[in-house]
């Protein structure tokens, strides 16, 4: 198993764009609601003050939509779309009776629609604001004792109104939900996004040393109950020379392709991991020191035989690998079974390098 190729991570998202798709939702169900009523107003008989204040928040609407679809001001969006909504809402209220008619109750959506859209401080605002319309229209009908029905509210006033609440408050819990789910995927995403570039060499593309340690800990766990398994320490002969010789470029793009070379020789479940400059380890599972052996010694062999192209030419490296395994009849730790692949690789230094030695 090896990491698959990685891109960069999804920057989380910041909490303006968490906000985006409610407050897209809501422009396009407002405008949709402003424009019916639009025409519903227009054929029932409404003074055209009413009908124009419906196609002004319609319009208000509208460009609420364009702000949050092209633009990154989800606020302005917000907050246009709910001031939409308040022209909307406040307009039957203002002529069928003002305080007194029943379409009042509506207001009280203005600050939980705000809220979804424009999160807590939007939501703060509205309610200010629709409270102050609430006095406002108390005062000019009994203070100020100015009539404001100009057409009597009709029955199937009665009947939208209902209709409207229900269909407002499904609306905007769909909304919330739907963006909850979204912001969700997305935190979900990101949060992949980053674990797999903790664990991944970005030089290689192989995992890095904290993967490593965490993995073979695991399967170490697992081994107390009865298998075994082994690792390779490889270290790249003389690569020094390769650096001096060629410079780090090359020096990188020879740890690259060395990298790939070793992966011709791992089995499905065999881990390959990088612990740091021209020094990788591999992690054999179920595989005793006799099988690991034959692996390391046709890794050594494929890496001796397979020259690297690079832009100065062909250059051929050698390996010197270190053998330890780990059986539950002399349980050791982690550290203790990497320092004794560790010393078996010092060892195949010291016999001359491009050598297999287990400990
Ligand atoms: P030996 O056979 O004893 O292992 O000799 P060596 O030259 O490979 O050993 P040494 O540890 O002295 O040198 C390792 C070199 O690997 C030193 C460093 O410049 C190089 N190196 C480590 N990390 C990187 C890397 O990410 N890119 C490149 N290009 N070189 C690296
Ligand atoms: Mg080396
Ligand atoms: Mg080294």
């Amino acid at each position: 198993m090896q990491p698959k190729d990685s891109t960069s991570p999804v920057i989380p998202s910041s909490y303006e764009a968490t906000l985006r798709p409610s407050t897209r939702y809501g422009a396009i169900t407002g405008t949709s609601f402003e424009l019916f009523f639009t025409f519903y107003y227009l054929l029932s008989g409404f003074p055209i003050q009413a009908v124009l204040l419906q196609l002004a928040a319609t319009l208000i609407s509208m460009a609420g939509f364009v702000i949050v679809q092209y633009t990154k001001h989800v606020r302005l969006a917000a907050q246009l779309v709910t001031f939409a909504l308040f022209l909307c809402l406040i307009g039957p209220g203002l002529y069928t009776g003002g305080i007194d008619s029943s379409a009042m109750v509506w207001l009280t959506f203005v600050p939980v629609v705000a809220g979804i859209m424009g999160g807590t401080a939007t939501g703060r605002f509205w309610s200010s604001v629709s409270i102050a319309a609430a006095v406002g229209l108390y005062m000019l009908n009994r203070v100020a004792m100015i009539d404001l029905t100009t057409r009597l509210p009709q029955s199937i006033d009665r009947i939208i109104d209902l209709v409207f609440c229900i269909i407002v408050v499904a609306i905007a819990t769909l909304i919330n939900e739907r963006t909850k789910r979204q912001v969700m995927g997305e935190l979900d995403n990101t949060k992949a996004q980053l674990t797999e570039l903790a664990n991944i060499d970005p030089l290689t593309n192989v995992f890095n040393r904290r993967y490593f340690i965490h993995h073979a800990q695991t399967e170490l766990e697992r081994c107390v109950e009865g298998r075994e398994f082994s690792i390779l320490l490889i270290d790249i002969d003389h690569f020094k020379k390769v650096n001096d010789t060629h410079g780090h470029i090359i020096g990188d793009r020879v740890l690259n392709r060395a990298v790939a070379i070793c992966a011709t020789v791992l089995r499905k479940d065999d881990i390959l991991a990088r612990l740091g400059g021209e020094e990788f380890v591999i992690l054999l599972p179920n595989t005793l020191l006799e099988t690991a052996s034959d692996i390391a010694e046709r890794l050594r062999s494929v890496m001796e035989n397979t020259p690297i192209g690079t832009d100065t030419g062909f250059i051929n490296i050698t390996v010197s690998i270190g053998i330890s395994s780990y059986s539950p009849k002399e349980a050791i730790s982690l550290q203790e079974l990497i320092r004794h692949a560790d010393d078996a690789m010092y060892k195949a230094k010291a016999a001359g390098r491009n050598q297999v030695v287990a400990w």
